[in-house]
């Protein structure tokens, strides 16, 4: 659970609803009573556990420690990985399923940058699986034939989790699935089945302060070998960008790509008529095109980009032109106020998000947007 000056990230809060629905719909199909249990590190974090059963946890498990009060990854791994093996507090949990319990069924991570990190080396950790960036899980008893898994003969693999993600700019939805290996000549068991859960996708549910649960302390054990990464200051930078004043952002992507400076210009246009702050897809930010230096450090910076790695806005106005809409980008501006859409592909996911989608080249739809804006202006001015 990521937590910063004493409140946690909304994606904790998330994670924690959305492993509660999980586990209600579980534990009424397979009659049992598995729980959900958050997982918090930090210093001084005792009174953060409440807040955590009030949003659906049936157990937090603390740890409390000096050394752990700033994320460094290799002891956050090493505790972590101590945390969800030890089996007395979590017989401690469920003392029903005490005698059985070797690792959790299923883990969760944010997918942010502290998150993507922990996750995956989490997972090296514990050796199992893990599936980044998803916003769609599912848990289901599914029936397969696999050459390296099965054998090649049918299995059924019950309560497995499907975690789904949108890949290829959304166009397609993979499922990706953590399965054991059953075939008797690489037998193996991946457990927990893991993923990162894009921040923004699910609801958090309503905090109910009647919600009783376990809090339990566990004392980890500290090698000082894992601390050879020291926090000697910690200093919140603020953006070179701001995306918090204006009202109006306006956002590229690739579909400058037939003449980028050119194109670059003609949104910086769009942008100074509206007011706007320009914004960019992260593929804009891994500088792909050959442009001039004056545009390419101005604009093609991670600190513009729009989504789950970058920045979330809820501006009044936002215009995406050359952006196809995939989710990451989404999950960044779905909360704007009034979205365009200028594209010359109807069938681009973008649409979706728009109150009116222009079909079109940014390079037509633009200069006559800027010169109806300037008219509009003038007619305003005159009244
Ligand atoms: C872990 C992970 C995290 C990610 N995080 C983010 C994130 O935070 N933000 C983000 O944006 N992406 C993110 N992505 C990338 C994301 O999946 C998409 O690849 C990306 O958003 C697509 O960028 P795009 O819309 O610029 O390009 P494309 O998907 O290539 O779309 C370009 C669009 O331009 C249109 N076009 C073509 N010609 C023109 C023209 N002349 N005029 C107007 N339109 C035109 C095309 O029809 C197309 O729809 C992430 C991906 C991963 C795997």
């Amino acid at each position: 659970m990521e937590h910063e000056d004493g409140e946690f990230l909304p994606v904790s809060l998330e994670m924690v609803g959305e492993a509660r629905r999980l586990m209600d719909s579980f534990n009424t199909k397979y009659s049992s009573n598995e729980k959900v249990v958050a997982v918090i590190l930090g210093h001084n974090v005792q009174d953060l556990s409440k807040q955590l059963i009030e949003y659906g946890a049936d157990a937090v498990v603390y740890a409390d420690n000096p050394e752990l009060k700033d994320v460094r990854n290799t002891i956050y791994t090493k505790v972590i990985g101590q945390i969800v093996q030890d089996t007395k507090s979590l017989g401690e949990i469920e003392p029903e399923y005490a005698s059985d319990i070797k690792r959790p069924r299923y883990m969760f991570f944010a997918a942010d940058s502290i998150g993507r990190h922990l996750s995956s080396t989490t997972l090296v950790e514990l050796e199992s699986g893990l599936a980044s960036d998803i916003n769609k899980l599912v848990i289901e008893d599914i029936e397969m034939s696999h050459q390296q898994k099965t054998g090649g003969t049918k299995e059924t693999y019950a309560k497995t989790l499907e975690m789904y993600r949108p890949d290829f700019s959304g166009f397609l939805w993979t499922t990706i699935l953590c399965l054991d290996n059953r075939n008797p000549a690489f037998k193996r068991d991946y457990h927990p089945q893991s993923c990162s859960i894009i921040p923004g996708v699910f609801e958090p549910l309503k905090r109910d302060s009647l919600r009783e649960g376990k809090i339990i302390e566990f004392t980890p054990t500290i090698d000082p070998q894992d601390l050879k990464v020291k926090v000697l200051g910690r200093e919140i930078i603020k953006s070179e960008v701001d995306f918090e004043t204006p009202r109006t952002i306006v956002s590229f992507g690739r579909g400058i790509k037939d003449d980028p400076e050119q194109n670059i210009k003609l949104i910086e246009n769009l942008a100074k008529e509206l007011n706007a702050e320009i914004g960019v897809t992260l593929p804009m930010s891994k500088k792909p095109y050959q442009i001039s230096q004056a545009l390419d450090s101005k604009y093609m910076i991670p600190a513009r980009v729009i989504g789950t790695s970058g920045h979330k806005t809820s501006a009044m106005l936002y215009v995406a032109a050359g952006v196809s809409g995939a989710m990451q980008h989404v999950m960044g501006m779905k909360d704007s106020g009034f979205v365009v859409g200028i594209n010359p592909d109807e069938d681009a996911p973008i649409k979706n998000e728009c109150d009116v989608f222009i079909k079109g080249r940014m390079e037509d739809v633009i200069p006559l947007l800027i010169e109806e804006i300037k008219k509009q202006i003038q007619i305003v001015e005159v009244q």
